[in-house]
């Protein structure tokens, strides 16, 4: 952490300083400089991320990809280079299609499994790409480097006082260091880096520094939402479908699409879902993903039912709005109860019926 804020950190982020970068999960990779290097015969051009941005050329991360389809929409020619196989690789393969065609039909051109390998500014500003399919030399007029970003934590005494701090600072659960009159939280203790999550443990660093010596709470890390700003957004709560395969999890997956929605059809956005994990057999939400408009707004209710304990059936029979975006939350919930109705109480039901009918 330096002085300076979001821009120092964005700087700290360049390529040019690979051992400042780093890669987050749904991240680019840094590229490093074995792999980045000044093209033969190029002018070195120093890459920083404070840059004036008017891009042609994009090599972009999740925070900033929503930008790259505005750009496009604007009339730029924007490439975004990812060297993951797919885009947002830390969500489910449903999610990084829906965001790669919806940046494609933007007019991005999306180059995913592709490594930039270096730049140089002879002839015109170039970058040169490698991939399974061999390496092309690309123009362009500005670039955005979003590769990620740690913490500098040397300098300020913390390797004296033998304080673990490598990309993040060793804390505890209640975020104190070895010392207990030391404590962490934020992007300096990990393990994410959302201003959310900076902000919850904020509040129990703050407790735990006020009144360790009578009461600690450990910092509750079980339920912590996020959102990738794209367009359409996609936002998670919980487990994936990927990560609870991962893990041998048992689950349950319940899909509803976007398209059924009445708001979404009228608002003239119909891309995207809402997928819950349950424990099978059970209504107990083991993670949620939105991948549509306005999902970090909606992932909210998926995650208080998780932090308190309820169920889809909560959701179910919560009263939500017409016609509100709001509502795909109780029709994935919805989803789920039809998928879990005992058919013997249906063909009981059946029967009772057609008697009343005579
Ligand atoms: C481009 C970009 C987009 C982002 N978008 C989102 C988003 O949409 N949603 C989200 O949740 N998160 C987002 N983040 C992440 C979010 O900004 C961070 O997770 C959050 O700011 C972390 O809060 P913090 O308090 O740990 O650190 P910071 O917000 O970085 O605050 C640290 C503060 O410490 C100060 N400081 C540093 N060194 C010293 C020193 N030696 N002495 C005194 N003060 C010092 C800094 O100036 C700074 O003000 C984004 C980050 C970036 C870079």
């Amino acid at each position: 952490m330096r002085p300076g804020g979001r821009a120092e950190n964005l700087r700290s982020s360049a390529w040019l300083l690979p051992e400042r970068t780093g890669a987050r999960s749904g991240g680019v990779k840094p590229a490093g400089p074995q792999s980045l290097r000044p093209g033969r015969g190029g002018r070195h051009r120093r890459v920083e991320g404070s840059q004036r941005i008017a891009p042609q050329i994009l090599k972009i991360d999740a925070q900033l990809r929503k930008a790259l389809g505005a750009h496009a929409r604007l009339g730029s020619s924007v490439t975004q280079i990812e060297r993951a196989p797919r885009l947002l690789s830390g969500e489910d393969p449903d999610v990084s299609e829906l965001v790669t065609a919806a940046l494609r039909a933007d007019g991005v051109r999306v180059l995913a499994g592709t490594a930039a390998t270096c730049c140089g500014a002879d002839a015109g500003k170039w970058i040169e790409v490698g991939s399974g399919d061999g390496t092309e030399r690309i123009a362009f007029d500005e670039i955005i480097v979003a590769v990620g970003r740690s913490a500098r934590l040397e300098g300020f005494g913390l390797e004296e006082l033998g304080i673990p701090a490598g990309r993040t600072i060793g804390t505890n659960d209640y975020l104190e260091t070895r010392f207990p009159n030391i404590l962490a939280a934020g992007d300096v203790a990990g393990p994410w880096q959302f201003t959310h999550a900076a902000s919850h443990q904020a509040w129990f660093a703050a407790v735990n520094a006020l009144f360790g010596g009578l009461k600690r709470f450990k910092a509750d890390y079980r339920v912590i939402p996020r959102a990738t700003f794209t367009s359409p957004e996609v936002a998670r709560v919980g487990l994936s479908e990927t990560e609870a395969a991962a893990e041998g999890i048992p689950h349950e997956v319940t899909r509803y699409d976007l398209a059924e929605l009445d708001r979404a059809v009228t608002d003239g956005a119909r891309q995207g879902f809402v997928k819950v994990l349950t424990v099978p057999g059970r209504d107990r939400i083991l993670g949620a993903v939105i991948a549509g408009e306005h999902a970090g707004e909606l992932i909210a209710e998926f995650a208080t039912a998780m932090k308190h304990g309820l169920g889809l059936n909560k959701i179910l029979g919560t009263v939500h709005i017409y016609p509100t975006w709001t509502e795909a939350n109780k029709a994935a919930a919805g989803a789920w109860r039809r998928g879990h109705v005992d058919p013997r109480i249906l063909a009981l039901l059946r029967r009772f019926h057609r008697w009343r009918l005579g």
